[in-house]
C-alpha cells in the first residue's frame, strides 16, 4: 500500500528570508533618521535587501565549516595559515565592501557613526562573526592616529573598500595569565635601533589572519602599545580555540618570538593608547549584541504569526503575545539606546559617550541571551533545531558580554567614570531627563537612581544594580521622548520598579498585539 506523504509541511512558517531586513525593521529606520542617519538610508536599504538573501546561507555556511589552522605547508615549512570557507570572505567582503568597518573615517560627517552602526546591526543578524574583525579594524583607526607617522601609512588601508586590496587589523591584549588586568602582561618589547622586537604569548587573538595588530607588551618604560604586521616569521599562530559560538571567526594563541613591532603613543602609555581602539569595540559589542537580539525577535515574531496550536495561531494567545511583546520592547530598547550612542560618536560628545558605552556595554550585553533563549523557546522544538538559526545566536549571544572588558569589568568602569569624570554624569543625566514629566513611573524610576547615586557605600558591591538602574533610565527616557508610544508604555510599566526578571510578564492593559506587530517582519 502506498504512504501518503504530503510535500507541503502543514502548519509551518515560510522561511523568514528574501526581505529588506532595514525596511522590515521601524525602530531601526526611525532611529538611523532620528539620530542623523537618513543620508544614508538608500544604501542602508540595498544592504538590507543584500543580507535577506544569499547571505543568509552564507552564515550558515561559515559556521557549518570553521576556519582551520595550517601551521607548515607540505614541505615543513611554516606558513601560519587559517584558511577559512569561501562563505566567510563573501561575508566579510559585504561587510567591507559597505565600509562597516570604516564609514566614519571614509566619511567624516554628521551622521556616518549612526549609519555605520545601522550597517554593522544589519550584518550582525546574518552572521556575528565577520563583526569581529570588520570592528577591530574600525576602532584601530583612532588608536593609530596617536601616531601620525604609522597612521598615514596604515589608515588607507585599513579604510579601503576593497577587501583584496585593503587590510584588516586585529588586537592582541590578552595573554593566559590575565585578560581584564592587563597590567599583568608579561609579553616584553625591547628596542631594537627604530623598531621593537616582542616576546611572548598571548591566549587569545582574534582574526590572527589580518595585516596588523595593536598589541599590548611591556616595554623599559611600562606597557605599552605597538604595531605588529603579519605575516612575518616572529609572528606564530600556535592553535585555535575550540569556541562555544563565533565558530566562523577564528580567535588564536599566539607566540611572539622577535616579532618586529612599532609604538604607537607613548612608551608606558600603553593602556592609555589603546583604550581609544577598545571604546569603539565596546559600542561594537552594544550593536552586535542587539543585532542578535533583532534577528532572535524577527524570527520568533514571524513563527507566532504562521503557527497554531489548540485551534489557534501563537500570536493570537494571550500568553505569548506576553513574551513576544515584551521581547519586542527589549529589543527596541536596545536599538534606541545604540543608535543614541552612536550619534555621541558622531558628536565627539565624549562626555556622554564616556558613561554611556560603558552602561550599555554592560546591560544590552546582558539581556542578549535570556532574550535569545526566550525567542528560542518561542519556536518550540524548531528553535532548538540548527537549520532555525536560534542556535547560532544562542551561543554567540554571551559572548559581546565577555571580550573588551567582561561584565563586572565594565560596571566597575562606571563606577571609575562616576569618580573620576563628573561632567560624565552631568551629561548622562542632563539627557535621562530631557523626559522627565513624561511619564509619572519615569520621573519615580529617575529619583530612585539619583537617590541610588548619592549613596557612597559599598560601591563596587552595588555597582551592577547601579548600572541596571542608570541604563533602564536611559533606555526608559529614549523610549518616551522618541519610541513607538505603545513600546514607551510597556517599557515603563514592567522595566522601571523591579530589577531583572523573566520575559513575558507584562502587566495587563498594554497594547501587546500592536507591539508585536510593529516588530515582526512583513515579507
Ligand atoms: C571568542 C573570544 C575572542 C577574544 N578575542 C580577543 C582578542 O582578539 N584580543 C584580545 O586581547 N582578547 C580577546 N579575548 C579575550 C577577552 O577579552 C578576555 O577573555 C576578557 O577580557 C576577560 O579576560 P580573562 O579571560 O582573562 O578573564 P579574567 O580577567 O580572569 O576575568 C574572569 C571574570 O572575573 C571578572 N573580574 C575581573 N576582575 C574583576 C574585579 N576586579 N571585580 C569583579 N570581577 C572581576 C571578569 O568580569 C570575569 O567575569 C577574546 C575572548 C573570547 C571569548
Amino acid at each position: 500500500m502506498a504512504v501518503h506523504q504530503s510535500t507541503r509541511s502543514a502548519n509551518q512558517p515560510p522561511p523568514l528570508a528574501g526581505y529588506d531586513l532595514f525596511g522590515a525593521d521601524p525602530a531601526l529606520v526611525e532611529g538611523v533618521q532620528r539620530e542623523g542617519g537618513a543620508a544614508w538610508e538608500e544604501q542602508l536599504t540595498a544592504l538590507g535587501t543584500t543580507l535577506g538573501g544569499e547571505p543568509l546561507e552564507w552564515g550558515r555556511l561559515a559556521n557549518e565549516h570553521p576556519p582551520v589552522l595550517r601551521t607548515h605547508d607540505r614541505y615543513g615549512n611554516r606558513i601560519d595559515e587559517v584558511a577559512f570557507h569561501p562563505a566567510w570572505h563573501s561575508l566579510l567582503r559585504l561587510g567591507v565592501e559597505n565600509g562597516l568597518h570604516a564609514l566614519p573615517w571614509r566619511e567624516p560627517v554628521p551622521g556616518a557613526h549612526v549609519a555605520r552602526a545601522a550597517g554593522f546591526m544589519l550584518l550582525g543578524q546574518v552572521e556575528a562573526g565577520v563583526g569581529c574583525p570588520l570592528s577591530m579594524t574600525f576602532a584601530a583607526v583612532p588608536a593609530l592616529r596617536a601616531e601620525p607617522e604609522l597612521a598615514a601609512e596604515w589608515e588607507p588601508r585599513l579604510t579601503s573598500l576593497s577587501y583584496d586590496d585593503g587590510a584588516l587589523c586585529g588586537m592582541a591584549m590578552t595573554e593566559r595569565q590575565g585578560g581584564s588586568d592587563v597590567r599583568a602582561n608579561e609579553t616584553t618589547a625591547t628596542p631594537n635601533s627604530d623598531v621593537w622586537e616582542l616576546d611572548g604569548h598571548k591566549w587569545f587573538c582574534s582574526a590572527p589572519m589580518s595585516d596588523a595588530f595593536l598589541v599590548l607588551a611591556q616595554a623599559p618604560g611600562g606597557l605599552s602599545c605597538f604595531l605588529v604586521e603579519r605575516p612575518q616569521p616572529g609572528f606564530r599562530i600556535d592553535r585555535l580555540k575550540d569556541k562555544l559560538g563565533n565558530r566562523s571567526n577564528a580567535s588564536a594563541e599566539l607566540t611572539l618570538d622577535g616579532a618586529v613591532a612599532r609604538l604607537v603613543g607613548e612608551e608606558g602609555r600603553g593602556v592609555r593608547t589603546i583604550i581609544e581602539m577598545v571604546v569603539h569595540t565596546r559600542l561594537d559589542c552594544v550593536l552586535g549584541a542587539t543585532a542578535l537580539m533583532r534577528r532572535a525577535v524577527a524570527e520568533a515574531t514571524h513563527h507566532a504569526a504562521h503557527r497554531s496550536a489548540f485551534g489557534k495561531l501563537l500570536a493570537d494567545q494571550p500568553l505569548m503575545q506576553n513574551v513576544l511583546a515584551d521581547v519586542c520592547v527589549e529589543a527596541e530598547a536596545a536599538t534606541a539606546t545604540a543608535l543614541r550612542l552612536a550619534r555621541a560618536f558622531d558628536e565627539g560628545d565624549h562626555a556622554f559617550r564616556r558613561l554611556a558605552t560603558a552602561v550599555a556595554k554592560v546591560w544590552v550585553c546582558k539581556r542578549t541571551p535570556p532574550l535569545v533563549a526566550e525567542a528560542l523557546e518561542c519556536l518550540g522544538g524548531n528553535g532548538y533545531v540548527e537549520e532555525s538559526q536560534l542556535p547560532r545566536l544562542f551561543r554567540e549571544s554571551p559572548l559581546n558580554s565577555i571580550w573588551e572588558g567582561s561584565g563586572n569589568v565594565n560596571a566597575l568602569d562606571v563606577l571609575r567614570a562616576l569618580e573620576r569624570e563628573p561632567e560624565a554624569l552631568d551629561a548622562f543625566l542632563a539627557e535621562v531627563r530631557l523626559a522627565a514629566g513624561a511619564d509619572a513611573r519615569f520621573d519615580a524610576a529617575l529619583a530612585r537612581l539619583e537617590r541610588e547615586l548619592g549613596d557612597p557605600a559599598d560601591a563596587e558591591l552595588r555597582a551592577r544594580r547601579l548600572v541596571e538602574r542608570l541604563a533602564v533610565c536611559l533606555q526608559a527616557s529614549l523610549l518616551l521622548r522618541h519610541g513607538d508610544p505603545a513600546v514607551a508604555d510597556a517599557f515603563c510599566a514592567s522595566r522601571l520598579e523591579e530589577l531583572g526578571g523573566m520575559f513575558g510578564t507584562l502587566p495587563p492593559g498594554l497594547e501587546l498585539h500592536a507591539i508585536v506587530e510593529r516588530h515582526r517582519p512583513k515579507l
